[in-house]
């Protein structure tokens, strides 16, 4: 059995940051990947658009991830175990046993802290309530991307996509470079899922239309997809079916969300949020359980990877000290918030009077015009103007601690 201070379950951007967070509290961590390559879902991300904030620059997926793997290169507090795919985390006396099969059998490790940074998965065709057959042709969008990207395969000519996050808009621009024709982007909701930069570069520049408040009602095809039926939808979301019509095509991409990978967790009672599907934090990233930490994807669907790398440096950092001094818990506040906003994460932070602790959220629908604040105990502490907020792009605030009284609450005030 392997000894360290930290586990950290992922080595995506989540789970590389964290592992510089850990190393810089002076403990020692082991990433552990299921995959033969460190970078996550980074690797298959050809397109840039990475590090705006962190490096300044537009990177590549790839180019990303080499920045973070340099950084842990040659870090003595740093261990890898590739192709180590981590199934069962329990808690011990003074710490976590996890297990993993790797290329060379189980492997169990014991440490006093573990962070999860195991990212998301994609919704299936099961998923969601797509009447018709299921022939060939249908793919999630991170699949397509996959075939694309790394395996040099074409998917479709004729290519209907159902969603409008972030990765069904990339990889809209992204079949129409490799020939194929985009007949359009079908979203349920009035409003796409994606960042307003992704419509405009990858929809408006290439010429695809995108249809809100429409979906795809029925698939038809019998070894491979002929055709999908589309229809527009009512205020709840209903098919307007008299307007049904059909679209020939021979592919579907999927790109209908994204699902936290947290049932490796499922059996030791964390405090939950439906919301997000996955357990809330506090301003450490740890979970309800002492010592279990979860960043990332996993913890919330993020559009920018530079706040999943600053969320896992942060979870890394506070693993690091929890194994080695431990964390300062009391006077724990739980964060409040009005009904445009959908939840925060964290969702407890330790009245301590001193530094600053940064929130993000997310809220219920677009706003043109509106402010962002935080009130303790009846007094603003903390605002921001904030023009065209969607419900796509994670927001931020900075909450100085040394103005928490007894209790803090978010607003969106729409103007
Ligand atoms: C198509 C697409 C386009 C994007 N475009 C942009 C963009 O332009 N700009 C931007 O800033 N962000 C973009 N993002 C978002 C960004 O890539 C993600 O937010 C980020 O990759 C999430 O990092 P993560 O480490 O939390 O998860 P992941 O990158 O998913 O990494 C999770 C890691 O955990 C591993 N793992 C999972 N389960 C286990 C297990 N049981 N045992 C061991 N290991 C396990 C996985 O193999 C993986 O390596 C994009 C995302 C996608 C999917």
């Amino acid at each position: 059995m392997y000894k360290t201070d930290v586990v950290i379950i992922g080595g995506g951007p989540c789970g590389l940051a964290a592992a510089v967070g850990a190393s810089k509290a002076g403990a020692k961590c082991l990433i552990l990947e299921r995959d033969e390559r460190l970078g996550g879902i980074l690797t298959q991300c050809i397109h840039n658009g990475f590090g705006l904030h962190l490096f300044n620059e537009e990177l590549t997926g790839p180019e990303y991830a080499e920045r973070w793997k340099a950084r842990i290169a040659g870090d003595k507090n740093i261990s890898v175990l590739n192709n180590a795919f981590c199934y069962s985390i329990e808690r011990e006396k003074d710490g976590f046993l996890v297990s993993a099969f790797s290329g060379d059998g189980l492997v169990e490790v014991f440490a006093r802290s573990v962070v999860l940074a195991l990212g998301c998965r994609e919704k299936p065709a099961g998923a969601i309530n797509l009447c018709g057959s299921r022939p060939a042709g249908i793919f999630s969008a991170g699949c397509a991307q996959k075939l694309i990207n790394i395996e040099g395969k074409k998917v479709g000519d004729k290519v209907v996509i159902l969603g409008s996050g972030d990765i069904g808009l990339i990889m809209a621009r992204r079949l129409v470079c490799e020939g194929s024709q985009v007949l359009g982007v079908y979203e349920i909701m009035p409003q796409s899922g994606g960042l307003a930069r992704n419509i405009t570069q990858c929809l408006k520049d290439f010429n695809i239309p995108l249809y809100l408040s429409t979906t795809i009602t029925r698939v038809v095809g019998d070894k491979r997809v002929t055709g999908v039926y589309v229809a527009p939808v009512n205020e709840k979301l209903q098919p307007i079916t008299e307007l049904e019509k059909f679209i020939p095509c021979d592919t579907l991409l999927l790109s209908v969300g994204l699902i936290p990978e947290i049932e490796i967790a499922g059996d030791l009672g964390l405090e939950f949020n439906p919301v997000t599907n996955s357990y809330t934090v506090d301003e450490y990233y740890q979970t309800s359980l002492a010592g279990l930490f979860c960043a990332g994807n996993v913890l919330h669907v993020n559009d920018l990877v530079d706040n999943v790398s600053a969320e896992g440096e942060r979870a890394g950092e506070c693993a690091g000290i929890y194994a080695r001094s431990g964390l300062d818990m009391a006077n724990r506040i739980e964060i409040t918030h009005d009904e445009h906003i959908k939840y925060t994460a964290p969702k407890y932070i330790y009245n301590t009077h001193t530094g600053t602790a940064k929130i993000s959220f997310r809220v219920d629908k677009n706003y043109k015009q509106s402010i962002i604040r935080a009130v303790s105990s009846g007094v603003e502490i903390s605002k921001r103007p904030a023009p065209a907020v969607t419900a796509g792009e994670m927001q931020t605030l900075i909450i100085d601690k040394s103005k928490i009284a007894n209790d803090l609450h978010l607003e969106l005030l729409v103007i």
